[in-house]
């Protein structure tokens, strides 16, 4: 489509970064262009009202920038899921397998409960860890799981497969 046509023109391919071999997809040029951010943020708060979600989890640090705009215009709460360390209030932690070693991200325990449907929101899907480690965290909070929505999924990574057992049916929307 014209959007898919106009978000790709605006992400910028970084080879070699952040190490030898990596191609790396740089939103930056997207987010400068006030037409494509704005194409995105309607068509990820459109996937807020079709999904039926009435939170947004926002993954450091893209997801941040994108998740609030799209909080903001579907009129929806913005909950920040952030790296382990950054959270000042009782914390819900969730580890997960990097290719070498692991890492933590943590959630406000009190912004979570059975009465939410919360969407995940990033930038890039890659190999789906962190998403996954994202729908545990809402999981084990005893809320439910609206669904996954990236600007872009790198499907070579096939993180789609990783992330289909915390889904669980909830959809996985890639722009
Ligand atoms: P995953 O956990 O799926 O392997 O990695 C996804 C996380 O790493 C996301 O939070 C995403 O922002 C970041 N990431 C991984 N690769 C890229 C990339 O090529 N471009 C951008 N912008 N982020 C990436």
């Amino acid at each position: 489509t014209d959007i898919e046509e106009l978000l790709l023109s605006r992400i910028r391919d970084v080879a070699d970064y952040p190490e030898p071999g990596v191609m790396f997809k740089d939103i930056t040029p997207l987010l400068a262009d006030p037409a494509a951010f704005t194409a995105l943020t309607d068509a990820l708060a459109e996937i807020v009202e079709r999904t039926g979600a009435t939170k947004i989890v926002g993954l450091e640090a893209r997801g941040f920038i994108l998740g609030a705009p799209v909080a903001v215009r579907a009129g929806v709460g913005f909950i920040p899921v952030r790296k382990a360390g950054k959270l000042p209030g009782a914390t819900l932690r969730q580890s997960y397998d990097l290719e070498y070693g692991s890492a933590q991200i943590e959630v406000h325990a009190e912004d979570l409960s059975a009465q939410d449907r919360v969407l995940v929101i990033d930038d890039v899907l890659a190999t789906g860890g962190t998403a996954e480690a994202s729908l545990q965290l809402i999981r084990r909070a005893g809320a439910q799981v609206a669904g996954v929505a990236v600007l872009m999924e790198l499907a070579f990574l096939d993180g789609r497969s990783r992330l289909a057992p915390a889904l669980d049916g909830a959809p996985l929307e890639a722009l």
